[in-house]
């Protein structure tokens, strides 16, 4: 009678229980058991249980666990025949034969999922979220790398979704947190409802859900789900209507474990809300890998800077009247420890607009400086253009850092060092660009306008800009000899800069010939291979005394006449003086 009895608990307790042999396999096993491992009742002898239970967490096996005692409690993976897993805990006991030998084993497994959804409590924290009863980002890890397991294996789909709830900190500022814990609740209550059984919902974050979708999802699906949460939620004392930002990561397109597709799922998060919020992004891993590939190149641009593997090289300027030499500009180079010495072309557009931006025009700056110093203490005295971008010119503290850096060079006039900005510069912010401009101009500091011609509002700039020097873009004036459209150009900007009375300089000045039209049109100064390449510092003092010979190009005033009696602006030369 009580054998009997004692049959019927073991078969209908609620708890899935199994009495093992001495190697763990299945001897008998209840009902409940069959079910959480997903077999008929009728299979479940000669299983092996340690082939249904991920010991891989555990710090020790079961063995060695039970060397304590006859009891062990752990909580755990466990994985059913379909290869669905969840986590367990386990309750194992070990029973002693007459002479006090470990011959069975008796083993208890608490469905922690399903102790989730009946709203207990009972060592649940290590894998559920406490306000939702939802799993938690822990728990979630497991149950991705899984599902992934799963989906390699029958060839399935699945989509991984971060959902992160539109403007949740104002909501629980203006609210309260108690409202923002309703609204929690509420809202995976809601996604709960929206998804199908075996689909995964589990709170990563304070306002950050994750869902895995077991048969993937279209974009159908998904403007779906986003209409659907957004409907309003009925709070007690408020009602509100909140949207989510959907980031979305496919596998096996993505074909990556767990963690990095959810990390992948989250940056499409950030994309989703950075184009607006309450929609969605779908990962895409080519652009993911470009991505990659320009963060690297930018970190390596980085360590570049500093270990000093920057360089300038300096091209010089002249007067066309005289050939007398006025100024150098200042040309960044990379030494590349592989690629050899790069030009701006191959560098500048990895880190426009970027943080890397105003570190490098510091870099240039401070190194023109540096130059301008070492230059003046030997006699030479010409000032240097530095080129800046526009992020740089822009930032908060551009003057204040910049004054600061000229206090660190006190033997440099301050005139010595000029700044060219794009013409498409001003652009952006004209009143702030304005400003800066205005300030640097207090300390001493010109302007040259460069590629002026390039932008589409250059009259507009030439009125506005207080700028001293108008550099004319090499893509016009290289082919005016040739193409009367670039010609035309070319005596319209000069034109329109003496009529304004401001000096200009015509970049790309590649053989004498653009350089005695240039003068005869009116420009006075030049710049361009015709003249010299950009040349690194020590090479200067030896291209000077050769120019100094080079009468072809000192004589050209005497060979044209400029177009009116006045002639074109000029600025003040500065003399050689070594
Ligand atoms: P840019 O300011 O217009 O500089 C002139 C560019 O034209 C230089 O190229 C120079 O080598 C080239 N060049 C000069 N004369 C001639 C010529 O007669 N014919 C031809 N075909 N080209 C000529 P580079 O050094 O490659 O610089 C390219 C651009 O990179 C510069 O254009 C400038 O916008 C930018 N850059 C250079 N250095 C810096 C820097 O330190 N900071 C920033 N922000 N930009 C820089
Ligand atoms: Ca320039
Ligand atoms: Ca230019």
């Amino acid at each position: 009678m009580m054998t009997t009895l004692m049959q019927e608990a073991f078969h209908q307790a609620g708890e899935a229980m199994v009495i093992a042999d001495a190697g763990f396999k299945v001897l008998a096993a209840n009902d409940a058991f069959a079910e959480l491992a997903r077999v008929e009742p009728a299979q479940v002898q000669g299983l092996c249980i340690r082939e249904l239970l991920d010991e891989s967490r555990l710090a020790m096996d079961f063995c060695e666990m039970l060397r304590g005692g006859d009891h062990v409690k752990a909580e755990l993976m466990f994985r059913n025949r379909m290869g669905q897993s969840a986590p367990v805990l386990l309750s194992l006991s070990c029973i002693r034969d007459a002479d006090g030998g470990r011959d069975h084993y008796l083993m208890v497994l608490s469905d922690l999922m399903a102790l989730a959804s009946s709203g207990r409590k009972v060592g649940r924290e290590v894998y559920f979220d406490a306000l939702t009863g939802l799993p938690n980002r822990e728990l979630l890890g497991q149950l991705l790398n899984e599902s992934i397991e799963h989906a390699k294996r029958r060839g399935a789909q699945l989509a991984l979704c971060v959902l992160d709830v539109d403007h949740f900190k104002a909501i629980n500022d203006s609210h309260g947190q108690e409202i923002g814990d309703q609204l929690i609740t509420q809202l995976a209550h809601r996604i709960s409802h929206l998804v199908q059984g075996d689909d995964i919902l589990a709170r990563i974050g304070g306002d950050e859900f994750a869902l895995l979708l077991q048969q993937g999802a279209d974009k159908e699906t998904l403007t779906w789900l986003l209409n659907s949460i957004s409907a309003p939620l009925f709070l007690k004392g408020a009602t509100l209507r909140v949207t989510v930002s959907l980031g979305v990561a496919l596998y096996p397109q993505d074909n990556v474990d767990g963690d990095v597709l959810l990390r992948h799922a989250t940056q499409a998060m950030h994309r989703a809300k950075q184009q607006g919020r309450n929609n969605f992004h779908v990962f895409d891993s080519r652009f993911d890998r470009e991505l990659q590939a320009r963060e690297e190149q930018r970190r390596r641009f980085r360590q570049a800077i500093t270990d000093n593997k920057l360089c300038l090289h300096y091209q010089p300027q002249v007067d066309m009247f005289d050939g007398r030499v006025i100024g150098l500009e200042a040309l960044v180079r990379w030494q590349h420890p592989e690629k050899g010495l790069l030009l701006p072309g191959a560098f500048l557009p990895l880190i426009e607009g970027s943080s890397l931006d105003d570190l490098l025009g510091e870099w240039v700056l401070e190194a023109a400086l540096r130059q301008l110093q070492a230059w003046g203490r030997e006699g030479l005295e010409l000032p240097v253009n530095v080129n800046i971008s526009p992020t740089h010119l822009l930032s908060d503290d551009f003057v204040e850092r910049l004054s600061l850096m000229l206090s660190r060079y006190p033997e440099v006039p301050v005139t010595r060092l000029k700044l060219e900005i794009l013409e498409s510069t001003a652009l952006g912010d004209l009143p702030a660009a304005l400003e800066t401009m205005r300030r640097c101009q207090a300390l001493g500091i010109d302007f040259a306008i460069d590629d002026f011609g390039t932008g589409y509002s250059s009259l507009t700039h030439m009125r506005q800009l207080p700028v001293d020097l108008i550099k004319i873009d090499q893509s016009f004036v290289r082919d005016m000899l040739d193409d009367p459209g670039d010609l035309a150009i070319v005596e319209s900007v000069i034109f329109m800069a003496n009529r304004f009375q401001r000096p200009m300089l015509a970049e790309g000045v590649e053989t004498i010939e653009h350089a005695r039209r240039l003068l005869a049109l009116g420009c006075g100064q030049a710049q361009g291979y015709g003249i010299a390449k950009p040349m690194p510092s020590s090479d200067l003092p030896g291209w000077l005394t050769e120019w100094a010979g080079q009468h072809e190009w000192t004589a050209l005033a005497m060979q044209v006449t400029p177009p009116s009696a006045e002639g074109p602006p000029r600025t003040r030369a500065c003399r050689l003086t070594s």
